[in-house]
């Protein structure tokens, strides 16, 4: 098994919409960066990674490169899906903590899970999800994300062990 962890921040801004786990939510700003600012994704993408040890988000989409100016974060954390699936990993379950003043997080955490499940690949009552408030934090204009992964090797199946009286069988021939 492997544990990973992610996190990440961005500021919200006007103008652009607020991108969280893959769903557009109602708001009058969005989270600005140089993709579609969606914290949730990155942070998942990040925690995928760093399960296996694999390079981090910064490191393999590096804000630098124009190509990922207003990038799908789909597109991150498919990449990290792809890494961990080679690496002989699926996912067990996912727990994540939203921080951020508004919008509400409540009236849209089934519609967050359902579609972080859809990109996961992975039952819906496998995938946490919680909303704080930044509490004296003075980060009111800022939303941050936290998630962790647990990662099982998957059980790979031997030649013929899928029928594993077959060999017996033909012994006693
Ligand atoms: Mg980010």
């Amino acid at each position: 098994m492997r544990i990973g962890y992610g996190w990440d921040s961005h500021e919200f801004k006007s103008g652009i919409p607020l991108k969280i786990g893959g769903v557009t939510l109602p708001h009058n700003k969005g989270l600005g960066g140089h993709s579609d600012g969606d914290i949730l994704l990155h942070a998942t993408t990040d925690a995928l990674l760093g399960a296996i040890a694999a390079p981090d988000i910064g490191s393999l989409f590096p804000p630098s490169d124009l190509q990922w100016k207003g990038a799908d974060s789909v597109i991150f954390l498919q990449e990290a899906l792809d890494r961990i699936r080679a690496a002989g990993y699926t996912i067990a379950n996912v727990d994540s903590t939203l921080i951020l003043a508004k919008p509400k997080i409540g009236p849209h955490a089934a519609a967050i899970r359902a579609r972080i499940a859809e990109l996961l690949e992975i039952p819906e009552d496998a995938i946490g999800l919680k909303a704080k408030t930044p509490e004296g934090m003075g980060t009111d204009n800022a939303a941050i994300a936290h998630v962790i992964v647990l990662l099982e090797k998957r059980h790979k199946l031997k030649q013929g062990s899928s029928r594993p009286g077959k060999k017996a069988a033909e012994k006693r021939k």
